[in-house]
């Protein structure tokens, strides 16, 4: 018989997480302070010490807490799935696999990361914490960390979503989170913004503004950012430790390709980091990663390799790594999770090491490949995962043409069970692709800040 999914006992799940920082042939470049521009640390009165000496540390492995273990066991591990159906629905020689975060309570990788940020903040006698959010995937992520250890939360919701997109903010009230729309009269940012434009729609920017502030007045509160950290890719590697014993122990294979969708870069990170040590130790010199973004936002493909802020304000500290400029605001497509001006600097610094790729595709592509998932699959999935399910097809049908029968591993990071009105816009024909606003790429580029480094 031949199997459709793999999983783990609980008592096999990986009880430390991978550190990419111990096996760089290459050390990563430093974060660099936004006045200064000297190397600095994450601003303390933002994060905790322990997340703070995660972001730099060269450990290789670091442990998951026990508390966080406990947490993890709720969703965790996850199932491999052998998409047999899809590949008999392309009538491909190819074998695919995939990994779904789907199963987690908030849908996605992004509890991953979530619950040990809450875990870190409890421990150091923080009682609240205050982000951002702009679809609400990460604001509902974080609810539901706080909520299980017990701290209270703030969450700015870009305005605009708060509005078209509630679901997601009721799951956070649900879990106990207090969610309000961004630009709001909670802090001076945001009622300055409100007094020149009372209509204002709000961005993510402005969000981010807005709960940094926040951090930044209360004694009792720091800020969590979900993805781009070093901290965070490597709170997501739990999921490609998962994947790796999976693949060797049970499906008795290993990846030939291994495909991802990046938008700030953690959930691909946290599955693709612990077979990139392959990759460098030399044992798998053939392994090919592709990361896949929007053709509407083409960080990786069309932005330079650059020292740039990271966040609109030019006040988060400046990070070497492949940027479309602080300032460039990508266009409205559905895919919103995939919508950052920058990239986690791991990311670009194994790509200018040559040892993983990046490809980008249009929305109505990613849809396509999204609606034969489903019919094949039976799973409805994130915007975003549609990306990677794009070009997890398109390699299983070049594999049709060839006659080879590749492993590809396919990172599915979550479902798209809040994002039925983006279905709706595909099926019913409303749906449209977004150039990729050279102009305005090359406006925001001028104003990236000036370092001698
Ligand atoms: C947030 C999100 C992403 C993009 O974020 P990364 O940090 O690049 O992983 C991808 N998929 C889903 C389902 C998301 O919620």
């Amino acid at each position: 018989m031949d199997r459709a999914k793999f999983i783990l006992d609980e008592e096999d799940m990986p009880t430390a997480w991978y550190n990419i920082q111990a096996d760089l042939p290459e050390p990563l470049p430093p974060l660099l302070h936004p006045a200064t521009k000297e190397p600095t640390i994450l601003p303390p009165p933002l994060f905790v010490e322990a997340l703070n000496e995660q972001e730099f540390s060269t450990e290789r492995w670091i442990d998951v807490p026990e508390e966080v273990q406990e947490i993890y066991r709720t969703w965790r591990p996850t199932i491999l799935h052998r998409a047999h159906r899809l590949e008999k629905a392309l009538d491909t020689p190819a074998k695919i696999f995939y990994k779904y975060e789907g199963t987690s309570q908030g849908g996605s990788h992004k509890p991953n990361t979530a619950v040990a940020q809450a875990y870190y903040n409890k421990q150091a006698g923080v009682k609240r914490i205050a982000t951002e959010t702009g679809a609400g995937q990460w604001g509902s992520a974080l609810s539901m960390g706080c909520m299980f250890f017990g701290l209270e939360l703030k969450v700015y919701m870009v305005r605009i979503s708060y509005n078209q997109k509630p679901y997601r903010r009721i799951l956070m009230e649900t879990w106990g989170a207090t969610c309000v729309a961004s630009p709001s009269e909670d802090t001076n940012i945001g009622r300055t913004i409100l007094g020149q434009d009372p209509d204002s729609p709000g961005s993510l920017g402005m969000a981010i503004s807005e709960a940094v502030e926040d951090a930044a007045t209360h004694d009792d509160t720091r800020y969590s950012l979900g993805s781009v950290l070093n901290h965070v890719l490597l709170h997501n590697t739990v999921n490609g430790l998962e994947t790796k014993k999976l693949m060797e122990e049970q499906a008795d294979t290993y990846p030939d390709i291994i495909v991802g969708c990046v938008g700030g870069g953690s959930n691909f990170a946290g599955m693709f980091l612990p077979f990139v040590k392959d990759k460098i130790d030399g044992t798998r010199p053939d392994l090919r990663i592709i990361c896949v973004e929007p053709t509407s936002c083409p960080t990786l493909t069309k932005g330079p390799l650059a020292w740039d802020f990271g966040d609109v304000a030019g006040m988060a500290p400046i990070a070497f790594m492949n940027t479309l400029g602080h300032g460039f605001i990508p266009p409205p497509v559905h895919a919103g999770g995939l919508r950052y001006h920058g990239m986690a600097p791991i990311i670009c610094h194994l790509r200018k090491l040559g040892l993983i790729e990046a490809t980008a595709v249009p929305q109505m592509a990613t849809f396509e490949a999204g609606v034969t998932f489903a019919r094949s699959e039976g799973i409805l999935s994130a915007p975003e995962t549609n990306h990677a399910i794009r070009v997890t097809i398109d390699e299983a049908l070049k594999c049709k043409q060839t006659g080879e029968s590749k492993t590809i591993l396919l990172a599915h990071s979550g479902h798209g069970h809040f994002d039925l009105a983006a279905y709706d816009a595909y099926l019913s024909g409303k749906l449209e692709d977004y150039d990729y606003p050279e102009e305005k790429v090359k406006e925001a580029l001028a104003s990236l800040p000036q370092v001698d480094r």
